[in-house]
């Protein structure tokens, strides 16, 4: 791009800030960044709004994303995807939390923030997960170093560890037994009032030596991110390498609710194959589209998905053959 290009470019982009951009993807973490990438490099003007609060801000070190033999933590690769979309004078990235968004494809969209309002003539939502860990002093410094939700992501490096799962669903029964695979020292904790773990997972526990404590925690014993045992308020100090909280999350759907989009049963945002919602020049991507595939991979895939499905949508009829 000649330097002349660029700046034109650059100014049509601090321009759009007052104006109309091509796209506005809400979120900044792996689907976010890589939807802002592809747009930029279809000349789109995109702008992304992110807090920084999502899953991809833990501590956690992705062992299973391609291409990184040691693994990368993903804050670090949010870093790398935010330099790499740096290098874009299409895109910038704004820290804002979006409160509020109307309008229609063909009016064009228009997001809301704390005084600030921007618009578009798309939007992405890759919004993401809030994930419901079990609270006590610093438990987020724990998230991704030895608290943990997935058996995918860290089922292989807690293998031959003292495991303890939370939660009091047939979900956290069948991810006990799941980890019980990789680890025969593993406890249930339902850390609730209730217990919902059906007759029949309660079986398999018992025949697998899975001990279920119905109880809650007090607090939590450890230091720099590593725990070490999950004290009871029935006052048992559970030892522990590793805790897998199967407590739930639920997805981040209150814009997808403003836009009148549909939503899954799951309570997740209902997407096509491309990533079209049922709202016309609406795009979802990441974890705040499915129940399951919670993983960076294809958070980056449906991210790329959703671009290029919002590059199609805005060329003028002329240049498209359908
Ligand atoms: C402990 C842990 C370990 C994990 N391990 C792995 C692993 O090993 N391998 C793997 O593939 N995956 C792993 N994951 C899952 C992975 O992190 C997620 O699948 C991935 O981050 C999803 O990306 P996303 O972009 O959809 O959502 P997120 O990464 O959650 O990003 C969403 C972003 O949207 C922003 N946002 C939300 N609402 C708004 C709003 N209204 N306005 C502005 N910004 C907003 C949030 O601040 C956030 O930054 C792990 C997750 C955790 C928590």
């Amino acid at each position: 791009m000649s330097g002349n290009t660029t700046s034109a470019v650059r100014r049509r982009t601090e321009e759009a800030g007052a104006g109309t951009v091509d796209a506005a993807v809400v979120g900044g973490g792996p689907a976010g960044l890589s939807a802002a990438v592809y747009l930029a490099r279809y000349g789109r003007e995109v702008l992304v709004f992110d807090t920084g609060h999502g899953r991809s801000t833990h501590h956690q070190v992705n062992h299973n994303y391609l291409g990184f033999p040691d693994g990368i933590a993903t804050v670090d690769l949010r870093k790398l995807a935010t330099e790499q979309l740096g290098r874009y004078p299409e895109a910038r990235v704004v820290h804002h939390q979006i409160t509020g968004i109307e309008g229609s494809a063909g009016d064009g969209f228009t997001l809301r923030a704390q005084g600030h309002s921007w618009r578009a003539r798309t939007v992405l939502l890759a919004t993401g997960v809030l994930d419901h860990f079990p609270h006590f002093p610093h438990w987020e410094s724990y998230v991704g170093r030895s608290m943990f939700w997935c058996i995918t992501c860290d089922g292989y490096e807690n293998r031959g560890r003292s495991i303890l799962v939370v939660g009091h669903t047939d979900a956290a029964a069948g991810e006990a037994m799941q980890l019980h695979s990789l680890t025969d020292r593993v406890r249930l904790l339902t850390n609730s009032r209730s217990d919902e773990i059906s007759p029949e997972f309660r079986r398999r526990l018992d025949s697998a030596g899975i001990e279920v404590v119905h109880d809650r925690i007090q607090e939590a014993q450890g230091a720099d991110g590593v725990l070490e045992a999950i004290v009871t308020r029935g006052g048992r100090r559970l030892a522990l390498d590793a805790l897998f909280s199967i407590q739930g999350a639920t997805p981040e759907t209150l814009l997808a609710g403003q836009l009148g989009v549909r939503l899954a049963e799951s309570g997740y945002i209902a997407v096509d194959s491309e990533q079209k919602t049922s709202v016309a020049g609406v795009y979802a991507a990441g974890d705040v589209t499915a129940l399951h595939s919670h993983q960076v991979t294809t958070a980056v895939h449906e991210g790329a998905q959703a671009a290029s499905a919002a590059n199609y949508f805005l060329y003028p009829p002329e240049l498209k053959a359908d």
